[in-house]
């Protein structure tokens, strides 16, 4: 593919491998109806098509072949970002310099926009090579390795990557600026893991001193997620003019060298937001990752979950609970979790805090580590559903699971606590329920039974009493470990 930069256009082909293993007539593609497709040649031979409503018809009845392939050259002006990374599109902003300085974004717009490709994400190409060519001095970076630089005539360079892992669509990008690279390398119990950064020039210093917290953070997610799942295709930050996206080895970065998210976070927190965030991704979303879209929160809910466990790990148990604290303002339990439409962040924030009132309720850290760093192992490189994730876990905790799951993912209420005291013979005595949309909802809670002491107690959805040894006033729950409203019936 070449780009045009003035111009705003690309010009080129998208070549793909496919296995027939169904009696398909027509091969359907996705691409965005504002780009001309010029031809389709199918295993080399020129072949008709039909192009309507973004989607592309490929007669394939006659084709009796397991593998076969399609070439489609293309060209045309994709659709420029209206607010990337979240409406995406291509992102065509000057550094300070003038310099051009583009890129892409399309997570919940579709690969389509740019490319011929098929919009689904319950599949994923086992390897890619991107082949793009932009003019000098224009740097181009993407996806994976980079294999070779070939300089064409008029000052133009095809830049060759390739990336030897699955990936899904929307992960698959480009950038071009102009600019420097420098580079170290990571030892790990696993093998030597490269990193490669890509920043603008005027940003070098600035970058090689703020990237340092890359290696004690992966060296930190490789002990609790197991192995950074693409040593083959390596780390890369790539600056981009928007905020960030989790581009598979490529990790588009916009967080300005600021700390928290753009500057903005909680107090004693001096991590960058977007560098956390995103390479937890690698693990939480490109190597384990959704069916559906509907299952998005097994990206962002554990992603949003690993920054809490990096504060744990960098700045102690109280600073994760401040922090996550700081999360929970934003939940709005206004939609459940499992969603065709994510209207609020409840898949970053609620999600975070289901995991955390999760590892509660285990209430045994090792059993509770053990669960994420093998839902990692088991699923590395899968495409998993809500289904996988939560059977899995149950399997490892032991628990029965069902009612939790169904009540935090499925239902957009938090379960209610309602509570009472009263006093008779034997002293004074706490009455609590759980009320929630699933009846079968149970879940056991920390109360102050004793003076600043926290207690099991088993809520059901029948009243139960438990003596208490404190004045009601005194009582409190454990509102730092579960998530959950609380009810005083007076
Ligand atoms: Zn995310």
């Amino acid at each position: 593919m070449e780009f045009f930069l003035d111009e705003k256009k690309i010009s080129g082909f998208n070549e793909s491998t496919f296995i027939k293993n169904c009696a398909s007539d027509t091969l359907i593609m996705d691409l965005s109806e504002n780009m001309i497709v010029d031809s389709i040649f199918l295993c080399n031979e020129k072949t008709e098509f039909l192009f309507k409503k973004n989607k592309l018809f490929i007669p394939i009845h006659h084709f009796t072949n397991n593998y076969f392939n399609v070439k489609i050259f293309y060209n045309g002006s994709p659709k420029i970002a209206k607010n990337p990374p979240w409406k995406g599109g291509f992102v065509y902003e000057r550094d300070n310099s003038n310099m051009h300085w583009v890129g892409v974004a399309c997570q919940n717009d579709g690969a389509s926009l740019w490319w011929p490709t098929i919009d689904d994400v319950s599949d994923e190409p086992d390897s890619l090579s991107v082949e793009m060519v932009v003019i000098e001095p224009y740097f181009l970076v993407s996806n994976g390795r980079l294999d070779s630089i070939v300089q064409l005539n008029n000052s133009r360079r095809k830049f060759c990557w390739s990336v030897s892992n699955p990936i899904n669509n929307y992960n698959v990008t480009f950038n071009i600026a102009n600019y420097v690279h420098f580079s170290d390398s990571l030892k790990t119990t696993y093998g030597k893991l490269d990193l490669d950064y890509y920043v603008l020039p005027s940003n070098l210093n600035k970058a090689k001193n703020h990237f340092s917290q890359v290696k004690p953070m992966l060296s930190f997610f490789e002990t609790k997620f197991g192995p950074f799942p693409f040593y083959e295709d390596g780390y890369k930050l790539v600056e981009t003019s928007y905020l960030g996206m989790e581009h598979q080895s490529c990790i588009s970065y916009g967080n300005q060298y600021k700390n928290g998210y753009l500057g903005l976070h909680p107090e004693n927190i001096d991590f960058d937001f977007i560098i956390i965030h995103e390479t937890a991704h690698e693990w939480w979303g490109n190597s384990l990752s959704m069916i559906n879209h509907k299952d998005m929160w097994i990206h962002e809910s554990f992603a949003t979950y690993a920054e809490a466990l990096y504060v744990e790990e960098f700045y102690g148990y109280q600073e994760m609970l401040n922090y996550l604290n700081y999360q929970k303002v934003k939940i709005k339990n206004k939609q459940p979790i499992i969603s065709s439409n994510h209207k609020t962040t409840d898949i970053y924030y609620k999600g975070t805090w289901v995991l955390h009132t999760l590892r509660s309720v285990l209430n045994n850290d090792r059993t509770w580590f053990s669960i994420l760093l093998n839902l990692q192992l088991e699923f590395k490189h899968k495409i998993v559903t809500t289904n996988d994730i939560t059977k899995y876990i149950e399997n490892l905790s032991g628990l029965n699971l069902e009612s939790f799951f169904f009540q935090y993912l499925f239902n957009s209420d938090l379960p209610v606590f309602d509570y009472f005291f009263d006093e008779n013979e034997d002293g004074m005595q706490l009455h609590y329920r759980w009320t929630s949309s699933d009846d079968d909802f149970s879940m056991p809670l920390l109360v102050t039974v004793y003076e600043s002491n926290f207690n099991w107690i088993y809520p059901t959805k029948d009243w139960k009493s438990t003596p208490v040894y404190i004045k009601p006033d005194k009582f409190k729950v454990a509102e730092n470990l579960f998530l959950l409203e609380t009810n005083l019936i007076k």
